[in-house]
This record gives structure tokens, C-alpha cells and sequence, in this order.
């Protein structure tokens, strides 16, 4: 997946979606109506990742435009981050039929596009979305995964693989947790407010 030495990284980033939009490696291919790379400025010290695109997500190629979205907006805004100014993916970049959420060998084909995107993207913090996005950048970066319960709003340093970077990542709760779960809005909350704090400690990732 590398361009030239000297490829501008936004640049980088259009041939990569371009790879993923013409990507056939899973079943998902045959399902999606668009694919979802992720957007958001390149490169971009916050990442947010998600599971998986949803319906709107689908038609509209954009990543959490949903009801999700909308949460994943206001909690941002409430952390005095401006969703313009993140970069936003999930770790399978096509929509799973019916909302199901993504196989084992599903996320597998799709991860080496996540690490790019890392690559090119050199964040300072990373943050996963719910237990399948924690599980798959724990899984990348080889930290031991409990439960989601015991890891969400916790700090975890880790070397970017190709960079030797230092990164920090922080999982938290998926924001569609609350649409069918609506008394999780206060851990929701409480895991943005971590994420927050650890933004303002974390040099280079705040504006
Ligand atoms: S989910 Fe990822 S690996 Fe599967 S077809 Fe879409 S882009 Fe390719």
C-alpha cells in the first residue's frame, strides 16, 4: 500500500480510498452500497474508530452521519472538539448486512487498511469505539484484552509500527450505546470526559 517517497499523506489517503472503494477481500463487497473509508483532516492527531458503517453511513459513503453520528457530534463539541477537526473511520470500511456486527475474518481482511490510514494519518491519540473497534486496535498493537468494562476510559501507550511513534490510545464507549441502551449515557459521558482530560495532557494533540 505505500506510494513514493514524498507522496503528500492527503494524497495518499484519495489512492487509498480509491483501493478500498474498488475492494473485493471479503463478503462484505458483495453487500455494501458504498464504501466508507473514514474523513477528516490528514494528517489528524485524534482518530476515532468505529465498528462499522450503518445504513446512512452505506448510502451516503460518509463515516457516522446516522443517529450515531449525531451523538458522536454533540460528544465531541462537549469535549470542545470540533468534528472538522478528527479524523474518523471504523475498522471494517463496508456495511454489514442488517447492522450485524463484523466477523472475525471480516475485520481481518479490513485491519491492514486501518494501519495505513494510522500510518498516514500519524495520530497522537487513538480512540476505539465500543468492544469490537477496542478489541481489533488492542489485537494491532498486542495489549491483552479483558472486558470492555475494564478497559474503557483506561490510557494504553503504544509505538506506531512503522514510525516508532508514541501514541496513546483510549477506548470508549460506541456512541449508539445510548439508542438502545439510554442509562449507558452517563458512562458515555464519563468515558468523553476521560478522553477529554487525556487529550489536554497529550502533546501535539490539541489545538
Ligand atoms: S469490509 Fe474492508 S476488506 Fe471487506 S470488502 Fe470492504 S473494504 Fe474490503
Amino acid at each position: 500500500m505505500d506510494d513514493a517517497p514524498g507522496t503528500p499523506p492527503a494524497a495518499s489517503m484519495d489512492r487509498l480510498a480509491a483501493r478500498i472503494a474498488a475492494c473485493t477481500l471479503c463478503p462484505l463487497s458483495l453487500s455494501r452500497t458504498r464504501t466508507v473509508p473514514g474523513e477528516g483532516p490528514v494528517p489528524s492527531p485524534l482518530l476515532f474508530i468505529g465498528e462499522a458503517p450503518g445504513k446512512t453511513e452505506d448510502e451516503t459513503g460518509r463515516p457516522f452521519v446516522g443517529r450515531a453520528g449525531k451523538i458522536l457530534t454533540g460528544l465531541l463539541a462537549c469535549c470542545g472538539i470540533r468534528r472538522d477537526d478528527v479524523f474518523i473511520t471504523s475498522i471494517v470500511k463496508c456495511r454489514p448486512p442488517g447492522n450485524r456486527a463484523p466477523k472475525r475474518d471480516e475485520i481481518a481482511a479490513c485491519m491492514p487498511y486501518l494501519e495505513a490510514q494510522i500510518a498516514l494519518l500519524s495520530p497522537r491519540v487513538l480512540v476505539p469505539m465500543g468492544r469490537f473497534a477496542t478489541v481489533a486496535v488492542f489485537g494491532m498493537y498486542g495489549i491483552p484484552f479483558s472486558s470492555f468494562r475494564e478497559v474503557r476510559g483506561r490510557r494504553y501507550v503504544v509505538r506506531e509500527h512503522r514510525s516508532g511513534r508514541e501514541m496513546t490510545i483510549i477506548p470508549v464507549y460506541h456512541p449508539a450505546v445510548i439508542t438502545h441502551n439510554p442509562p449507558a449515557r452517563q458512562d458515555l459521558e464519563s468515558d468523553f470526559r476521560k478522553l477529554a482530560e487525556c487529550i489536554r495532557s497529550t502533546p501535539g494533540s490539541h489545538k
